[in-house]
C-alpha cells in the first residue's frame, strides 16, 4: 500500500479512536452536557451578553473569519475541526461567554451532531478541562493562514466582497477612504468588531492560566486522569 494511503488510514483510525474515547468519557460523565467536566472551572464568572450571543450565532461579530465560518455552518451544516474549535474559542475566550451559551446552536447546525463528541470538545476548546493545554485562537491569524486571498470570507460575507486582500481579515484597520472605495460602511453595512482581539485574548490567557493553578482545578484534573485514562495511554 502506498505510504500516503497508509498515513491517511492511520490518521483516520486515530480520529475514530478519539471519537470512541470522547463518547466513552461522555457516557461516564453525562453531566458534561450542562457543566464543565472539571468542577474547578464552574466558578468562572462570565456574564452572559444575549446580543453578543446572537451576533455570534448569525455571523455578525465584525470579525470576518468568524462570521464567514458561522454563516457557512448555518447554511451547510459542516465545518472542519479547526474552524469549529475557533468558533468556540472566539465565543468562550474573546467574547468571554460560557461555552454552554453556544452548545445548542452548534448542535442544531452540525449535520454530524454527536453529543458524545460535541460536549467534551466544547469544554476542551473552552479550556475548562485542566488536563489539555489552553488554545486561544486568533481569528485574524486563522483567516490569514487558511484564507489568505479571502475567497472563503468573500463567499460567505458578501458585504466585504469588494474589500482588498490586505483588509479582508481586518476591515477596521482600513482608513475611511479605503473603506468607502470598497463600499464598506463599518457599523452600517458590516458590523464593527465586538471586541479588541488583542485585549480579549490577553484577558482570557491571564484568567485561564491562573485558574489552571487553582487547587480545586488541579485536584479535579487528577480525578479526571484517574477516571478516564488507560495506563500507558497519552490522553484523558
Ligand atoms: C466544538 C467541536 C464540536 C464538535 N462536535 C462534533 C459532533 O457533534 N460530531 C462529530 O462527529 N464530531 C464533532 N467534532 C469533531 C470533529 O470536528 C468532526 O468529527 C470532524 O470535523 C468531522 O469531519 P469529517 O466528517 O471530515 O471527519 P474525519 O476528519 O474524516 O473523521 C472521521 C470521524 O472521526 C471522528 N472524529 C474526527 N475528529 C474528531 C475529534 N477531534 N474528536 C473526536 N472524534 C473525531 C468523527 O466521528 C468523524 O466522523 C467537534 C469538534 C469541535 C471542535
Amino acid at each position: 500500500m502506498p505510504s500516503g494511503q497508509r498515513r491517511a488510514i492511520s490518521a483516520f483510525q486515530s480520529r475514530l479512536r478519539w471519537r470512541d474515547h470522547f463518547i466513552q468519557k461522555f457516557e461516564m460523565e453525562a453531566r458534561m452536557e450542562w457543566v464543565s467536566v472539571n468542577a474547578g472551572y464552574r466558578t468562572l464568572h462570565k456574564p452572559v451578553k444575549p446580543q453578543w450571543i446572537q451576533a455570534w450565532e448569525t455571523g455578525h461579530t465584525g470579525i470576518p473569519m468568524v462570521d464567514a465560518c458561522m454563516r457557512c455552518l448555518n447554511a451547510t451544516g459542516y465545518l472542519n475541526f479547526r474552524m469549529r474549535a475557533m468558533l468556540v474559542s472566539f465565543l468562550s475566550h474573546h467574547l468571554w461567554q460560557p461555552w454552554q451559551q453556544g452548545a445548542h446552536h452548534l448542535a442544531q447546525q452540525f449535520l454530524d451532531f454527536e453529543p458524545g463528541i460535541h460536549y467534551p470538545q466544547l469544554i476542551m476548546q473552552a479550556g475548562e478541562t485542566g488536563t489539555y493545554t489552553i488554545r486561544i485562537y486568533n481569528p485574524v491569524k486563522q483567516g490569514q493562514d487558511h484564507d489568505p486571498q479571502g475567497h472563503f470570507v468573500r463567499q460567505w460575507v458578501p458585504e466585504l466582497a469588494a474589500c482588498p486582500d490586505a483588509g479582508i481579515h481586518t476591515p477596521w484597520r482600513m482608513d475611511l477612504f479605503a473603506q468607502s472605495a470598497s463600499g464598506i460602511r463599518l457599523g452600517e453595512s458590516y458590523p464593527l468588531p465586538l471586541v479588541d482581539l488583542e485585549q480579549s485574548g490577553r484577558h482570557a490567557r491571564r484568567v485561564l492560566w491562573a485558574k489552571r493553578n487553582d487547587p480545586a482545578v488541579r485536584a479535579e484534573a487528577r480525578r479526571i486522569l484517574q477516571k478516564h485514562i488507560i495506563k500507558g495511554r497519552r490522553w484523558a
